[in-house]
């Protein structure tokens, strides 16, 4: 495919010089080369004001960010190959780190594959595509992930709200082989069984990963409540290290059957309470509850920067509602994973609960996204997941 000049104004290759991958629309002179020549996925060769070459990627003419960059290198420009350079890389450090084949294998942007996230699970691979971009090289990266990790099923999750903001549409199918609609995955010695076809995201949120190896220090013998559960991601690991009562709080009937069924597969138990998780734990308390741990993992509140003020009231109310079921010096481990609320927006506002509850709070451990989704030093926006390990004490 041929690469079309796309050209920056003045000064605005700055930031893409920096590192970052993103160009957004203002950042274009449309009177050199109109986004109005583009169709959605054309590659570019972005161009600064004087001409010079900064990079490949591809474009979409009707989305806010309206190129991404793949490649800087003049000699080595988007292309087939450079996708399987890409994957090839993603796949080394993965299999260098990983404890099993159950990790994210491609993290968009931060493995310079902007648009792609791929989840593994075991032989099957979870594919996500979230750019107009990504989607014109579907079977590039379909052939490539063939190759690169022979898969028995790949497995497409198109059915990210992000899409609709570059004009896809949304489907759920099987692109290659065949896919069961659970599978089985391990993590620090828990049995997991995933539903793929209709779990949150790809199935599995690998990002909590090593957060969850870190909570089960904090277990042995203890009373845990795990807020918004899913399918039991840290109850059912706490249930199986140890912990000596185990209730999982989420408002999905399907997420609370699949925990109980991941509990069973590991010969413990759980407790499940169905319902919204404001009123639940108010209902807890009503009812003189406590617990030694307390793990509150939310979707995310803030999604959008205008639901900021909204959203960190959420964050604030859930977590003093979690800091009253706790007994004498128990534990909260709170976590968040919206991009647009920052560690110390999530620290002031878990110590203004335990401050309105006239408690003391002491932050132990921090945690943030496990290793298999890698930070892009220049693009803070690839760094979103927060967990404070804190002791509330009086
Ligand atoms: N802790 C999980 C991931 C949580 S995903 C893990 O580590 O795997 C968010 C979960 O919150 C989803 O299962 C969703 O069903 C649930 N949820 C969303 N809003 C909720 C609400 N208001 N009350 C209770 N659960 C909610």
């Amino acid at each position: 495919m041929d690469l079309k000049p796309l050209k920056l104004k003045r000064n605005e290759d700055r930031r893409l010089r920096a590192g970052h991958l993103w160009v957004y629309s203002n950042e274009i002179d449309t009177q050199a080369t109109p986004l109005a020549a583009f169709e959605p996925g054309d590659w570019v060769e972005v161009l600064a004001h004087n001409g010079k070459p900064v990079g490949s990627g591809y474009v979409n003419p009707h989305s806010l960010i309206s190129a991404r960059l793949l490649a800087r290198d003049a000699a080595h420009p988007i292309s087939r190959s450079l996708i399987l350079h890409r994957v090839n890389q993603a796949f080394a450090l993965r299999e260098r780190l990983a404890d099993g084949p159950w990790y994210r294998l491609v993290y968009g942007e931060s493995d310079g594959l902007p648009g792609l996230v791929v989840d593994r699970y075991g032989a099957i691979l979870v594919v996500q595509i979230t750019t107009a971009g990504m989607e014109r090289m579907l079977e590039v990266v379909l052939d490539t992930l063939e190759k690169v990790v022979a898969p028995t099923g790949i497995l497409l999750r198109n059915d990210s709200g992000a899409r609709e903001l570059e004009g896809l549409p949304l489907s759920v199918e099987v692109a290659r082989g065949v896919v069961p609609d659970e599978v089985e995955l391990e993590e620090h010695g828990t049995r997991f069984r995933v539903p793929l076809m209709t779990g949150q995201k790809t199935g599995w949120f690998y990002d909590q990963a090593d957060n969850r190896g870190r909570f089960l220090r904090y277990v042995q013998g203890a009373r845990v409540l795990d807020v918004f559960s899913y399918i039991g991601g840290w109850g059912v690991q706490a249930a199986r290290c140890g912990a000596s009562l185990v209730a999982l709080v989420d408002s999905s009937e399907k997420a609370l059957e699949q925990a109980v069924a991941n509990a069973s597969l590991n010969a413990v138990d759980v407790t499940t309470l169905k319902g919204d998780a404001f009123d639940v734990l108010r209902g807890l308390k009503a009812d003189g509850e406590t617990f030694d741990v307390v793990v509150v993992d939310p979707p995310a509140f803030v999604k959008r920067r205008k639901d900021h003020k909204a959203g960190l009231e959420a964050y604030r109310r859930v977590n003093q509602h979690a800091m009253q079921l706790l007994d004498k010096d128990g534990f909260l481990v709170s976590c968040s994973c919206s991009h647009h609320l920052t560690d110390h927006e999530l620290l002031g506002v878990l110590h203004q609960a335990s401050r309105h509850l006239d408690c003391n709070l002491q932050l132990l451990e921090t945690g943030a996204q496990a290793w298999d989704h890698p930070v892009h030093s220049a693009m803070p926006e690839t760094r979103y997941l927060k967990a404070f390990f804190t002791r509330i004490h009086q």
